[in-house]
């Protein structure tokens, strides 16, 4: 097979899309159209039998290309001939040219997209048995994904929002995602995913700079990395892959999750719904994948996968050091520990309702909810007499405070598994004491040592610790948040001391007179991300965080000054 051989290939390939041989192979011969009805898997097993390449009929037998069922890009299957790795990249590359992911008879599709219950762990739309599968699968869609235009990128992440956002498919992770980890509130993760769809960013984010002068014309713009490794957390399951996916596919690169174990069917059911609505958008097949059978090992193999060109882990510390020490790009969304310091000056009302709606959102799972108070001793009773007006249940008992220690602390001194993200009442219960549904929090006096203000609890359990002053207060807090660089609150009317405070602690999110998903853009102006980077530096992550900086230099050319 020579070149001629291959343009004509492709040529001829590209006349089943509309597309004519001038388009896209110019040395080529007028291509054959095809029959009317003829197959294009029929059209493209003749042309490679034709021209010498894998035998024809090759839909099952693992040999030559087929065009996606249900997509307009091309897959291939896994053969070993480098001829048709040529006519691959050719066919990807005209097919870019001529806008493959919008001219197929399938794109634009407006059919409801549904995954049933016992098809959200299967095999297909995205759902791989190796990671090695899903990583060669991902990098394919990628190379494709790479000629599609801004605006069909655009088409896909507003697919994404628009995907999880009708026929009830929000309420229905919402709940899954509750009863699968045995974590949180529905109703707050619907607000979480609502969120994810509605408020984090698409390509928008990706600015160009352009820089002209007598020496020509440079551009600098966001480019992808490529295959992107995205790891998950059982606390936003969905919520996470939701952003993840927006943030990576708008800057242009392929996802491949791994998601945690205590949360596979939400999350798989979530990655095959935007794999089946991006498949109608017609989208290169296996933007983003996932392993059936979640697992360290499948985490482990990922994150060692040459073909995975940067890691971005959200959860805890322990993952986040792993993928910061795997000497790939990585980006580590980890653990917080957010104090909240109220003043004198603070609206002491106000303060104390947005402290109890922020500690027991999602039942306090958020790594951004409030998690000890540091209350100015002035103001500590009247604050602690307005908590229990909005459904603090005060416990005073140091007895009882011990007893509710040991049934929620495990034996290395953090919080036990099956208590994170458990409603006020649920723990309670579990020290026999029985509230109705208004108790949100349960409020604790402590000194800065205690293990409910040393520890990220992630369950509606509220540590306040007494400070002299204001100064005395923020200094406490700057140690308490362990220097994550995460977020923190303040309640005050002192423009002076709450500039101190920010300066002083260098959270990524820093909230003034709010609750803490303020911080997270509920109620507070901004975007969202459910990727808050600290360790790493990039704080709140969005598509250029996921792209990287390159430049394109046209030299003594295109000023027009
Ligand atoms: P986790 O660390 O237990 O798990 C997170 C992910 O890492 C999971 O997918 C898990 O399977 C994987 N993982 C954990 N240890 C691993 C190992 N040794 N090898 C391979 N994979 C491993 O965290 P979690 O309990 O699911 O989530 C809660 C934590 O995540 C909290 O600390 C919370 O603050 C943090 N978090 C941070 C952010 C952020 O944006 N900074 C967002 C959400 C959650």
């Amino acid at each position: 097979m020579n070149d001629k051989d291959i343009s004509n290939a492709v040529a001829q390939v590209l006349s089943g899309y509309g597309s004519t041989a001038a388009d896209s192979a110019a040395d080529a011969p007028p291509p054959a159209k095809p029959k009317s009805g003829q197959p294009m898997s029929d059209l493209v097993a003749q042309i490679l039998t034709d021209l010498g390449s894998s035998p024809a009929a090759a839909t099952t037998d693992g040999a030559g290309y087929v065009p996606g069922s249900k997509r307009c890009c091309w897959s291939k299957s896994p053969v070993d001939d480098p001829i048709d790795d040529i006519v691959n990249d050719l066919v990807v590359k005209a097919l870019g040219d001529k806008q493959p992911c919008g001219v197929c008879p399938h794109s634009g599709s407006s059919a409801d997209v549904a995954v049933s219950d016992e098809e959200a762990t299967t095999l297909g739309d995205g759902v791989f048995a190796t990671m090695d599968e899903a990583i060669e699968a991902a990098e394919l869609a990628q190379r494709q994904f790479l000629f599609c235009s801004m605006a069909a990128r655009k088409r896909f992440t507003d697919g994404i929002r628009e995907v999880i956002l009708s026929n009830g498919t929000l309420e229905r992770i919402s709940h899954m995602a509750a009863e699968e980890t045995g974590m949180g509130n529905a109703a707050h993760k619907i607000i979480k995913n609502r969120l994810a769809c509605e408020k984090t960013p698409g390509i928008e984010d990706l600015t160009t700079d352009a820089v002209s002068g007598d020496d020509g014309l440079t551009l600098v713009e966001y480019s992808p990395y490529g295959v992107v490794g995205a790891i998950t957390p059982t606390t936003n399951p969905t919520e996470t892959v939701i952003c993840n996916s927006i943030g990576m596919l708008a800057a242009g690169n392929s996802a491949v999750f791994s998601v945690h174990p205590r949360a596979t069917k939400v999350s798989l059911l979530t990655i095959k719904l935007i794999n089946r609505k991006l498949a109608t958008l017609g989208a290169p097949a296996n933007l983003v994948v996932t392993v059936q059978t979640p697992s360290i090992d499948n985490t482990n193999a990922m994150m060692a996968h040459p073909k995975v060109r940067m890691l971005v882990a959200t959860g805890g510390p322990g993952i986040v050091k792993t993928v910061m020490s795997t000497g790939k790009k990585a980006i580590g969304a980890g653990a917080g520990n957010p104090p909240v310091v109220v003043d004198e000056t603070a609206d002491i009302e106000k303060a104390a309702r947005d402290i109890v709606n922020g500690c027991s959102f999602d039942n306090n799972l958020p790594c951004i909810a409030e998690k000890e108070v540091i209350a100015v001793n002035q103001i500590a009773d009247f604050l602690i007499s307005e908590m229990q007006k909005c459904g603090a249940y005060l416990i005073k008992d140091p007895a009882v405070i011990k007893q509710l220690e040991g049934v929620v602390i495990n034996e290395k001194g953090g919080p036990k598994t099956s208590c994170v993200g458990k409603s006020a009442a649920h723990l309670l219960g579990l020290i026999g004491i029985t509230v109705g549904d208004d108790v949100k929090i349960i409020l604790t006096e402590a000194d800065k040592d205690h293990v409910f203000v040393q520890e990220e609890l992630m369950m509606p359990i509220l540590p306040l610790v007494r400070a002299p002053s204001v100064d005395d207060a923020i200094d406490l807090a700057v140690e308490l948040e362990h220097g994550n660089r995460h977020t923190a609150m303040m309640h005050s009317t002192n423009v002076r001391k709450l500039t101190k405070m920010a300066k002083l602690i260098q959270t990524t999110i820093f909230v003034k007179n709010g609750p803490s998903y303020a911080g997270l853009a509920v109620g507070g102006e901004g975007y969202t991300t459910f990727t808050i980077a600290g360790p790493t530096g990039e704080g709140l992550t969005s598509p250029k965080s996921f792209a990287r900086k390159r430049k394109c230099v046209m030299v003594e050319a295109l000023n027009v000054r």
